[in-house]
């Protein structure tokens, strides 16, 4: 599984910096963002290191496919019951800062931060 030593997101992944988990299967792993909009914000990721949306391949189709069902699960299982969005940012112009592919689903009662 391809893994990049320097990126914060695949760090996560190996256990080398906390997170707070929310999920966890061989191929995904899901944990509350750091710095959230709303009163429910994970983060879903691939544990395998894609840099962004851009480098996404045929063969990662079903691991996209597993990202997006996931959501409605994750968000069930919050207690989040009256709505949520799902965010990908890819690239310095969709204002990806971290460069590791990651879906942002987001819910909960508003007002929100952000969103
Ligand atoms: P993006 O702009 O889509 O790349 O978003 C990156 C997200 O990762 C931001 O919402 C950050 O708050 C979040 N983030 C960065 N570092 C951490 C971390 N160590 N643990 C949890 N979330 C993080
Ligand atoms: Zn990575």
């Amino acid at each position: 599984m391809s893994h990049d030593p320097n990126c914060i997101f695949c760090k996560i992944v190996a256990g080398q910096i906390p997170s707070k988990k929310a999920y966890e299967d061989p191929e995904l792993l899901v944990f509350h963002d750091i710095n959230p909009w709303a009163p429910v914000h994970v983060l879903i990721i691939p544990k395998q290191h894609i840099a962004t949306h851009y480098e996404v391949q045929a063969e990662h189709e079903a691991l996209l496919g597993r990202m997006l069902g996931l959501a409605p699960r994750l968000m069930r299982d919050l207690g989040v019951v009256n709505g949520f969005r799902t965010l990908i940012n890819t690239g310095p112009d969709g204002r990806q800062e971290v460069p590791h592919l990651h879906m942002h689903v987001m819910g909960g009662p508003r007002p929100w931060l952000k969103g």
